[in-house]
């Protein structure tokens, strides 16, 4: 009898996001792409490891499905605001995860003066549309505050999010429409949600502030991979609140931003769907605007974790094998690369991932493992919380792959070179043609980040 490897493996499952994955019947993980299909151990043995492989398809299709529920509840539910998702640049800042998401329609969020300054620079060579809108986040420095100014002067629609007191007082004299961070009274499920929170105004000094003749936006931001949809929507709920009174003092007052936040199932266990939380929150923000006799606000979300994290896998190779005498694992398996340089989380937030074979998956013979990065730190390692990673025995005569699933975000602009390891190659995967964004570092290339030039 042939086992069900795929379901074995959580592949060709809308909910786990990995619908797009598929395995052999020799046992080789494949990516779908409509009809083209990519074949993952392929890939590896011709491109080397560590490897990152890039698929902006799928976050071309993420961002058209979400846009789809939001358009499509707010035509059911007769809602009058409209829907702008915000791409948060600081969850994937490369250059082959911005572009697809711009192409598909997505505005922007900055959080820092060198993610605008990139915007900037697009914007500057006509590279995007003119009416891109811009939502600037993040402690403003002066020369941060001086190119949201120069470039809202240019004519972008660009709007700073004002984060405190001190900065509310810097852009009075600002010509354009803002928004206002508001630090909500709310506890919420993620690791982010700290009891004490630097960010934003609180919902006292935000309902005490005289009217804002160019207040627009109502930000908040509760933090990143919320665990349940109550969350979601018991901050919004309060958010609402707090909007509801603003609107009474500020007419101009007609957006509520939701932020980020929504969650990735990592571990491929029960998770809420976007399908039910737009519909929810679309439902939720027009009750309690007609009930207040309010306009319905219009709807910004800045959910990338959601969007990115899929669109990525990241493959090493085992390349040495040792016994653990006692523990829930029997094996530790050293990969090529390491979980605290590349997939920094591991190490950083003990975040799981969903980990499959790359090749072999469909032998009957595995192994309890736990994983070992390269780097010369017993920090290094990935244990699925101390219990085990199921993955083939290997064998005398071939290479065994391993990939991580869902490795998009966050992961690369905190990538580091500890032990100075090389990054893994990052390849994109798109329209059945393989680019390379980045090549395999070399000793040489490492060194120089380092200050080793030039013959030293
Ligand atoms: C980090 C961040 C986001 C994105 O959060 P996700 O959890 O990835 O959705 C959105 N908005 C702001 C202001 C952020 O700081």
């Amino acid at each position: 009898m042939s086992k069900n490897w795929k379901k074995y493996w959580k592949l060709g499952v809308e909910e786990f996001n990995t619908e797009y994955f598929d395995v052999t019947k020799n046992g080789e993980l494949l990516v779908n792409e409509g009809n083209y299909v990519f074949n993952l151990h392929s890939l590896v043995k011709k491109y080397g490891s560590p490897l990152e492989v890039v698929f902006p398809f799928v976050l071309e299709k993420r961002l058209s499905d979400l846009r789809d529920y939001f358009n499509a509840f707010i035509k059911i539910q007769n809602y009058k605001g409209k829907f702008f998702y915000h791409y948060p640049m600081k969850v994937n800042q490369n250059k082959e995860f911005v572009m697809p998401l711009i192409s598909e329609g997505a505005h922007m969020e900055v959080g820092s003066l060198n993610e605008l300054w990139l915007v900037k620079t697009l914007w500057e060579k006509e590279k995007v549309n003119s009416k891109l809108r811009v939502l600037c986040n993040g402690p403003k420095s002066d020369s941060y505050l001086k190119l949201i100014t120069e470039l809202k002067a240019k004519g972008m629609a660009i709007f700073p999010i004002v984060e405190d007191e001190a900065e509310f007082k810097k852009l009075h004299k600002y010509k354009g429409d803002i928004g206002l961070r508001v630090d909500l009274n709310v506890k919420a499920d993620t690791h982010w949600d700290k009891k004490i929170d630097r960010f934003g105004l609180s919902e006292d000094q935000i309902l005490n502030l005289p009217t804002v003749k160019n207040f627009k936006i109502l930000h908040y931001h509760i933090g990143s991979q919320m665990t349940s949809q109550k969350s979601i929507l018991l901050s919004l709920k309060r958010a609402m609140e707090v909007y509801i009174e603003l609107a009474k003092k500020n007419p101009s007052l007609d957006t509520i931003d939701m932020g980020g936040g929504f969650g990735i199932n990592y571990e491929k266990k029960k998770f809420y769907t976007a399908k039910t939380v737009t519909k929810n929150v679309v439902n939720l923000l027009k009750k309690m605007a007609d009930k207040a006799g309010i306009k319905h606000p219009n709807i910004i979300v800045e959910w990338g974790r959601y969007i990115v994290a899929p669109a990525q896998v990241t493959i090493y190779k085992i390349i040495a094998e040792k016994p653990i005498p006692k523990g829930n694992a029997n094996a530790w398996y050293i990969v090529d690369g390491s979980f605290m340089n590349d997939l920094l989380d591991t190490w950083a937030i003990k975040q799981k991932w969903h980990v499959a074979p790359v090749n072999n998956a469909n032998k009957r013979d595995f192994k309890r493992v736990w994983l070992a990065g390269s780097s010369c730190d017993s920090d290094d390692k990935y244990t699925e919380g101390g219990a085990y990673v199921l993955l083939p025995k290997l064998k005398e005569d071939e290479d065994q792959y391993v990939a991580f699933f869902d490795s998009g975000a966050y992961q690369d602009a905190l990538a580091s070179h500890h032990c100075l390891l090389s990054s893994p190659a990052k390849l994109i995967a798109q329209d059945g043609i393989i680019k390379i964004a980045r090549k395999r570092e070399t000793p040489e290339m490492v060194g120089k980040l380092f200050g080793w030039g030039n013959g030293h």
